[in-house]
């Protein structure tokens, strides 16, 4: 429900800006029953439901300075007038003709406003809002009554908004299927545990569960998924990049755990590198910004460039992922519960399908 201002319109003074389709009959009292101008500048409103509603804006002239108002069905009983602050000379509410209620809002001089770009929205049945402007001192909020809805309608709203939050997180994007190849390459192996962190946890058996569970995921949504390796083997890095550069895949991941030199536990984070080129950088970013999601409290250290070996080496954009310290309280709590391995795995194999869904 969304209006946009015409400009030639515009030119000659009054536009309007929303039209509803019902009409309220001529003696019933005032659609409006709420408003409020607010500190950033938003001008919210409540009306009757299916309201027909219009909003003009005229520049400034002898009399008046520039003014925005909206006309409302419906007959104002009280006319008056409440004093502005801020960038807002005067605020109306009248009566321009029997049958009608007016809301003015009249700015003072030089407030420069940029009436082309407002756009009166539509929140629901009965709610609007529109940006006027942006304070560049403070501005004290000027309403009367309530906007929002009970607080019942809102609890049940936010809920429902809470929900779909969590099922667009959930969801995996779609993207073309038996197109793409990605190599997941869980670190060490074998004799080489990796990082041991707090309680004797290993990183490679952290990387190589969490790596299969990207792998299934990914594969799910048709993407050919290849391992570098399936179970505890000695994998040195050299056929860990062939294999990706035979295979000509079009990404490669590699995921590793974190331990900090003296075993801090007050250092936690996560990490994402890549060695050249904006589609590797671009990579990083997208599977960065998905584990971090699933992370909250545990530092983001950033998307960086990194000499290591199989990124530096592999042919295709290839990140390095670190899914947290091993030897961190924060990180290592998390990591050994299998829920967070597998939150971790699904951030990983979002940033991976939004890549793809992007650059192909
Ligand atoms: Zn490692």
């Amino acid at each position: 429900m969304i209006e946009f201002l015409n400009k030639k319109l515009f030119r000659f003074l009054t536009v309007f800006l929303f039209l509803n389709s019902s009409i309220i009959p001529v003696k019933s009292s005032s659609a409006l029953a709420a408003w409020v101008l607010k500190k950033d500048g938003v001008l919210e409103l409540r009306t009757k439901s299916n309201t027909n509603l219009k909003a003009y804006f005229q520049n400034a002239n002898q009399i008046y300075g520039d003014r925005f108002w909206v006309d409302f069905p419906g007959e104002l009983k009280k006319p008056r007038k409440i004093k502005g602050n801020g960038p807002i000379k005067e605020i109306r509410l009248g009566k321009p003709n029997n049958g009608k209620t007016r809301l003015v809002i009249e700015f003072k001089e030089k407030t420069f406003l940029k009436p082309l770009t407002w756009r009166l929205v539509g929140l629901d049945q009965n709610r609007w809002r529109i940006k006027l402007f942006t304070p560049k001192f403070s501005f004290d909020e000027i309403g009367e009554g309530v906007v929002e809805e009970r607080i019942k309608t809102k609890a049940k709203k936010r809920s429902s908004y809470l929900r779909k939050r969590v099922d667009n997180y959930l969801k995996l994007p779609n993207i073309k299927q038996n197109k793409y190849s990605v190599v997941i390459d869980p670190g060490h192996g074998g004799p080489d545990p990796g990082a041991i962190g707090i309680g004797g946890i290993r990183e490679t058996d952290i990387v190589l569960e969490v790596s299969k569970i990207i792998e299934k995921l990914l594969s799910e949504k048709g993407v050919k998924v290849l391992l570098t390796r399936k179970n505890e083997v000695d994998l040195d890095l050299p056929p860990r990049v062939s294999f990706a550069n035979n295979a000509d895949a079009d990404i490669f991941v590699s995921i590793h755990a974190n331990a900090s030199r003296g075993k801090r536990r007050d250092i936690n984070g996560l990490e994402t590198f890549y060695y050249r080129g904006w589609r590797g950088r671009l990579l990083a970013k997208r599977i960065q910004k998905q584990i971090l999601r699933v992370s909250p409290g545990s530092p983001d250290r950033g998307v960086k460039q990194g000499r290591f070996y199989v990124i530096k080496n592999t042919r295709m954009p290839a990140v390095l992922v670190e899914i947290g310290f091993l030897t961190g309280k924060l990180d290592a709590r998390r990591l050994e519960k299998n829920t967070h391995r597998k939150r971790i795995a699904h951030a990983i194999a979002k940033g991976i399908l939004e890549y793809l869904s992007k650059v192909g």
